[in-house]
């Protein structure tokens, strides 16, 4: 019952980044991809709300960590069909927080830097957003099997192989003509 109350809980949109981090907090909620305007624009709808993981902490070498993943599934428009295509999102990140460029040079190359305001608060929701569209596909298509232009794309190479088929009796027929 517990655990299901903090899976359902909405995301809080800022948090204060280095209390957190000082209390290896961890954020398990959801975030409704309506209140991601980034995301709604770069698809047709959200069909599940973005779930989300957050860890807190510190790493080794004492950088501002926030390991997560995050997953959703959102309705896309296939390129091949251009009909609706639902997509599974599932991301996993390791987020290095920083209060400036400076801060973020230093991070080591396995840490995406992400900024917090001068009070060190961050922004869950711009941050969690990047994730998500990262993980958009460029192209999002259906499985061959499934797409309406992959279908009938196959019936016109199937009339263009019996174009090929016949043609050399057509030359040969021509041939004879002559
Ligand atoms: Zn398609």
């Amino acid at each position: 019952m517990m655990s299901r109350t903090m899976t359902e809980a909405l995301l809080p949109k800022r948090v204060d980044g280095k209390r957190l981090v000082d209390n290896n907090q961890q954020l398990i909620g959801i975030i409704d991809t309506n209140s991601l305007t980034r995301l709604s624009d770069a698809i047709v709808r959200g069909e599940l709300p973005v779930e989300c993981h957050l860890d807190f902490g510190r790493d080794q070498e004492r950088f501002l960590v926030v390991t997560g993943h995050c997953s959703s599934r959102v309705v896309m428009t296939c390129q091949r069909c251009l009909q609706d295509v639902g997509i599974d999102i599932k991301g996993d990140f390791h987020l290095g927080l920083v209060l400036n460029d400076e801060q973020a040079k230093k991070l080591p190359r396995y840490l995406e830097p992400v900024e917090m305001d001068e009070k060190g608060y961050l922004d869950v929701y711009a941050a969690v957003e990047d994730e998500v569209l990262l993980c958009l596909p460029d192209f999002p298509m259906h499985e061959q099997g499934e797409c309406q232009a992959f279908i009938s794309d196959q019936g016109d190479n199937e009339s263009a192989d019996e174009f090929k088929r016949e043609n050399p009796f057509e030359v040969l027929a021509q041939l004879k003509q002559k």
